[in-house]
């Protein structure tokens, strides 16, 4: 079956041509048939019921337009005929006392967003927080420190000064996050210092510059947890706008057994049976600090599941 990781939407069109229409986006932002997805301080609009589908607003409904500048808009896509758009609100703007905040939904972390909508939507407002992300991070030139405008229908943001003019995109970090295993039936996970207690996952770190991912990878490793790798297969990737990685997801063979830890980075690293984890994969419910294996909407998750499916 193909499957996806939670935040990717290969099923959606971003119909990225239209971006290039300077004109469009401002025209089309407004229509009532266009749906906008609001994003205020970093949190996303889901609606109240728990079976919730992400909430957006009509593109013609006055008062988004109130709280977000046109600055800070942005053209996502089209899903079966409809536009679908991004509204970053103003950070300072009273949402939680709004009307119609308060009768259609309630604003949440992304995170939780991820563990309750469908995929569909959980990708479209990961994809509209990203973006609200990347106007806030590129109000100003790097070069020259003018204000930016947005360009590209929000996908870009351009220098003010025409003797400048530089140009900046969203960008996303790639990191490498890995599934060490042996030729048998162990695999390694660990506690970086910033899980919630009694998690364990896989581990992960960020490509430096000049750096492929292979090279990342073993450097990675073995700063972790001293393992030295052999063979490495890529597996999938997962966009993850916290606030803007691409985890690259691999398993590996380590070619040494004995584990070092960087304790400034880590807090426990060792070798699990595989028959220990499957009970553990099929626990729901722990006690406070037990160990855990990461959510259901992690690539981290997937890759632990998928070996434990392999044997
Ligand atoms: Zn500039």
């Amino acid at each position: 079956m193909h499957q996806t990781n939670t935040f990717d939407i290969p099923q959606f069109d971003r119909d990225a041509i239209r971006r290039r229409d300077p004109d469009w986006w401002r025209a089309t932002a407004g229509l009532d048939a266009t749906r906008i997805l609001p994003v205020w301080q970093g949190n996303v609009l889901v609606g109240h019921n728990p079976s919730s589908r992400a909430i957006a607003l009509d593109g013609s409904a006055p008062w988004w337009r109130e709280h977000a500048d046109w600055d800070r808009s942005a053209f996502l896509g089209v899903q079966d005929g409809t536009v679908w758009g991004m509204a970053a609100l103003s950070d300072a703007a009273p949402m939680e006392e709004h009307p119609e905040i308060q009768r259609q939904g309630q604003f949440v972390p992304l995170r939780a967003a991820g563990m309750v909508l469908p995929p569909l939507d959980a990708g479209m407002v990961a994809f509209a927080r990203a973006l609200a992300w990347f106007h806030d991070q590129h109000r100003f030139c790097g070069r020259c420190g003018r204000p930016t405008r947005p360009a590209e229908a929000g996908h870009a943001r351009t220098c003010s000064d025409p003797e400048c003019g530089r140009t900046v995109y969203p960008r996303s970090d790639p990191a490498v996050i890995v599934l060490i295993h042996d030729d048998h039936d162990r695999c390694v996970l660990g506690r970086g210092r910033h899980l919630p207690p009694g998690m364990h996952s896989t581990l992960a770190g960020f490509v430096e510059a000049g750096e492929s991912l292979e090279t990342c990878l073993r450097r990675e490793m073995k700063e972790e947890s001293g393992l030295e790798i052999g063979e490495i297969t890529y597996r999938h990737s997962q966009p993850w706008p916290f606030p803007q990685s691409l985890m690259v997801g691999f398993h590996a063979v380590a070619t040494s057994t004995d584990i070092v830890i960087d304790e400034v980075e880590m807090e426990h690293v060792a070798w699990y049976e595989r028959d220990w984890l499957k009970q553990q994969a099929a626990r729901t419910d722990f006690d406070e600090g037990e160990f855990r294996l990461p959510t259901r909407i992690s690539i981290a998750r997937r890759l632990i599941d998928e070996w434990l499916d392999a044997g």
